[in-house]
């Protein structure tokens, strides 16, 4: 009796153990979640013609599963947090779709010693997502409102390696320039140059370009060692405009 007790809790320990390596504490979104990363597997290889990429990596993988993104949206919109679609989040703009998040993630090319900027932190979801890969991310937000309500759900999370500031992301961010990955979040017609100028070489940018409500594309700027650029079409998108602030 007393040695099968004392197997049992072995076994509690074991369960304790494989939560806690997976960083997020039970919450009753676990299934939903295990939903939206084979929702994020099944879209990953639907688009592998565009993207070339038949899956994503398991490192992006454990940080899609490892952020609560029910923590990110609206409180009347979290049944539909796992969904593998976009969702509004008040000012007219939205947090992207799971899949793309993981794609944008991936493309970036992040590594554990990086230094990233986001362009559009919108609910601060994005930023979190690259933070479990990254060493620190700057992130900028143009909309106070939302800028203000990211860094409250950062920090009730407990990610310390993210910072954000109200601005035009045009700008860049350019005090920690230059960047190992840039991720733009908004769509500008044209990449714009200043975050071209904060890319370290051989560094990627990331983002979504092309004019408001038509034909938008993912693209991926790498920026050689001797400075030079080679520009890479990925997959066609659809994304809230980078606005200028005298819009
Ligand atoms: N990454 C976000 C989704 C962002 S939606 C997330 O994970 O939730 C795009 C965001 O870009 C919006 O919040 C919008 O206000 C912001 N944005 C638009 N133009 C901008 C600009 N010029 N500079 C900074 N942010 C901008």
């Amino acid at each position: 009796m007393r040695e099968r007790a004392a197997v049992c809790r072995a076994g509690a320990m074991a369960v304790l153990l494989a939560h806690s390596a997976s960083a997020v504490a039970a919450d009753g979104y676990e299934d939903a979640r295990h939903a939206m990363l084979a929702d994020i597997r099944a879209t990953a290889a639907d688009t592998r013609d565009h993207t070339g990429l038949a899956r994503l990596d398991d490192r992006v993988m454990r940080a899609m599963a490892a952020v609560p993104r029910h923590e990110f949206v609206p409180a009347a919109l979290r049944e539909f947090a796992y969904l593998n679609r976009p969702l509004p989040i008040g000012e007219g703009q939205t947090i992207s779709q799971p899949y793309i998040v993981a794609l944008m993630t991936q493309l970036a090319g992040v590594e554990a010693d990086d230094v990233v900027l986001e362009v559009g932190t919108g609910s601060g979801y994005q930023a979190a997502v690259l933070a479990r890969l990254a060493r620190h991310v700057y992130s900028v937000e143009i909309i106070e409102a939302l800028g203000q309500r990211a860094k409250q759900t950062l920090a009730r999370l407990g990610v310390d390696n993210v910072s954000v500031k109200i601005g035009d992301g045009y700008q860049g961010w350019a005090e920690h320039a230059p960047y190992d990955a840039i991720v733009v979040t908004a769509a500008p017609e044209a990449m714009p140059p200043r975050l071209l100028e904060q890319l370290k070489p051989g560094a990627r940018l990331v983002a979504p370009v092309g004019p408001q409500r038509r034909a938008q594309s993912l693209r991926v700027v790498e920026k050689n060692e001797a400075g030079g650029i080679e520009v890479k079409d990925i997959l066609p998108v659809a994304f809230v405009p980078m606005v200028h602030p005298e819009d």
